[in-house]
């Protein structure tokens, strides 16, 4: 199967270093292989954000719908439309529906029918083949001051939090923890 970003494997390696994805990454995403469980950085990760594919970039998942398992792997109901390839896998004498990413082939996980509801599907996924991303603050559009012209000359400090409009309100959402 071809996908429409190739890289050689030097060419993913250099890549994924330079992105300081975890060391096993090339492995999982390139090799197909599985990181230990319990060990992934997202395995026990609740941050509001998305969940992007570690080699391209590409949106997998939203986080509202991760879900804890409890299998040891970050584990979702629902992925993006279309960013997940399905590729049956008989390896290991099992017979399982391994996912890739439909842009650049990266191995993610394998999805199995005993999710919860509405899907019923749980993709379980390797931390290490995923990139978070945290939902930056919504644009606020009541920094917006539209009141007239009332004494222009009269600029109220800056102290002042009832006269400043909100425009740095909540700030930047941090995500917290979830650093091994
Ligand atoms: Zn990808």
């Amino acid at each position: 199967m071809t996908y429409p970003i190739q890289k050689t494997s030097a060419e993913w390696q250099a890549l994924l270093q330079s992105k300081h994805a975890e060391p096993v990454a090339f492995e999982v995403t390139r090799h197909a292989a599985t990181e230990r469980a319990f060990t992934g950085k997202y395995e026990q990760y609740w941050a509001d954000g998305s969940y992007h594919c570690i080699c391209c970039g590409a949106k997998l998942f939203d986080s509202d719908t991760k879900f804890d398992a409890g299998c040891g792997w970050p584990s979702f109901w629902k992925a993006v439309p279309g960013a997940i390839t399905e590729i049956v896998d008989r390896s290991h004498g099992m017979v399982r529906t391994e996912t890739v990413c439909s842009r650049c082939g990266a191995h993610l996980g394998h999805v199995f029918e005993d999710g919860p509801l509405p899907t019923g599907l749980r993709y379980c996924m390797n931390s290490a083949s995923l990139d978070f991303l945290g939902d930056a603050p919504p644009p606020s559009p009541t920094g917006v001051v539209d009141n007239g012209s009332q004494a222009p000359g009269e600029v109220a400090a800056p102290t002042s939090p009832d006269d400043t409009p909100s425009r740095t309100d909540g700030g930047h959402r941090q995500a917290q923890g979830g650093h091994s």
